[in-house]
């Protein structure tokens, strides 16, 4: 029971239910649909628009109408989506002039044989794709095969290289299952490290000399071309296992078999959770994974499974996937599923003491996408092939909903005028 002035309840109530409302019916027009590998955030959004769409437009229309604070938060959601829309175009800008005016010599070099000797080295790769794939049933019967054994033999050495946000959350569940972990980093994290129970090294020559079978790649995104490179792949043995985690996935699966020795075994993974969703455990959360590469040894298809047994042993909903297929379900719902977040994160949206579920839905979501880096953000725009055909959506659907409030408000206003009139 809340008692408080009419006033105030408009007051709140404008944030609390008019946003609500509002998000709820651009999601709808912008056509989101359920995918087998939905994340909690995106499942809280398809709950919204289940929950405002059974309403009638009447309702929404009286929230708008009758509530004088209703106007100002549709122009202050309006303002933060171009907002938002505006520091993606820019970052987009940027790193397109420059790649023209760094490389522009060599883009004049691209046309012509160049451009031959590309399209020459593909076959190669597919072949090399097909040639060493794996069976899901011989890694189950190594699995329960190898169930008794020692901790020694059963514990990996895994490097982790990026230790930012992501890295250092995958490191306190992998260290607590009692595998050896390291750790390199642009950044200095040797404090963090030691906390964490993870040996640090400031140089990646000195980290590869440690031999780990297991390379983990939790760098940004954008980040990721420039670190492979930079890897000394020489000082590692030639079966080390590479995985990465990264928001999306036929891009490094497509790095990885283009610049990884031939010897190594690639694993794509996407743990499709982070540090606030999965504060409190991994239970039922979806781990996606695709062996793309894993040699036929015994040890190296162990190996593989051991370490997939990190998430599984958690509790994870594991996913065997095709990187393509990840994307395509993936990249739509995290991209929308971040837009969402990071244009109501604008707003600065507080809690009231009268807030909605559905309110709470979308305090919870700007709180769990604010923590992601931009880097992150931008990432799920630059390498989404749809991404620029859903923010144009999800515009077109809010310039919609707005056309329907104000059509309502003009027609309204004209037949007052007439009926005055006669
Ligand atoms: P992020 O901003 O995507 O990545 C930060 C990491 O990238 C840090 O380790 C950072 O190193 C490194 N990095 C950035 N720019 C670099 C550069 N130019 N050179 C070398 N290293 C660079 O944030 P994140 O949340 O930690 O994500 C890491 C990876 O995990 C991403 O690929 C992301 O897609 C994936 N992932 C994240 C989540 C999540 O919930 N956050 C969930 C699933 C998957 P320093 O800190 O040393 O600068």
């Amino acid at each position: 029971m809340v008692e408080m002035s009419c006033e105030d309840h408009d007051r709140y109530a404008a944030s609390s239910q008019f946003i609500t409302h509002t998000v709820g019916r651009i999601l709808k027009e912008s056509m989101l649909e359920s995918t087998p590998i939905n994340t909690k955030g995106y499942e809280s959004l398809l709950g919204l628009v289940e929950n405002t769409a059974m309403d009638s437009f009447d309702l929404y229309y009286g929230l708008f109408m009758f509530n004088k604070n209703s106007l100002e938060m549709l122009e202050k959601l309006d303002l933060a989506f171009e907002d938002l829309r505006k520091q993606l175009i820019a970052w987009l800008h940027r790193v397109v002039r420059n790649q023209l005016i760094e490389n522009g010599e060599r883009l004049h070099q691209l046309d012509g044989s160049n451009s031959h000797a590309l399209h020459r080295r593909a076959p190669n790769e597919s072949a090399l794709l097909h040639s060493s794939f794996n069976d899901v049933a011989l890694l189950n019967s190594f699995a329960s095969n190898n169930s008794s054994q020692s901790d020694e033999n059963t514990k990996l050495k895994i490097a982790i290289v990026g230790f930012g946000n992501f890295g250092q959350f995958l490191a306190k569940t992998i260290v607590s299952q009692g595998h050896e972990v390291l750790a390199y980093s642009r950044s200095d994290y040797s404090d963090v490290a030691r906390k964490l129970g993870v040996l640090y090294f400031s140089d990646v020559d000195d980290l590869c000399e440690q031999h780990p079978g297991v390379i983990l790649l939790c760098t940004s995104i954008i980040s990721t071309v420039k670190v492979l490179k930079s890897l000394p792949f020489q000082r590692l043995k030639r079966s080390t296992l590479f995985v990465d985690v990264l928001s999306i996935k036929e891009f490094p699966r497509n790095l990885f078999l283009q610049h990884l020795p031939h010897d190594f075994d690639v694993l794509c993974t996407h743990p499709m959770f982070g540090p606030e969703s999965g504060k409190n455990g991994w239970k039922n959360l979806p781990f996606v994974y695709d062996k793309v590469r894993i040699g036929n040894e015994e040890s190296r298809i162990l190996r593989c499974y051991r370490f997939l047994d990190i998430f599984a042993s958690e509790g994870c909903r594991m996913v065997e996937m095709s990187c393509a297929e990840h994307d395509r379900h993936a990249a739509g719902s995290q991209f929308v599923t971040h837009t969402t977040g990071r244009f109501l994160e604008k707003l600065r949206l507080k809690t009231t003491p009268i807030n909605t579920k559905g309110y709470e839905t979308l305090l919870s979501l700007v709180k769990n996408t604010g923590r992601d880096s931009f880097d992150l953000y931008y990432s799920l725009f630059l390498y989404n092939l749809n991404a620029m055909e859903q923010l144009e959506r999800f515009d077109l659907a809010f310039e919609s909903l707005k056309k329907q409030l104000f059509n309502r408000l003009h027609s309204i206003y004209r037949k007052q005028l007439f009926e005055n009139e006669q």
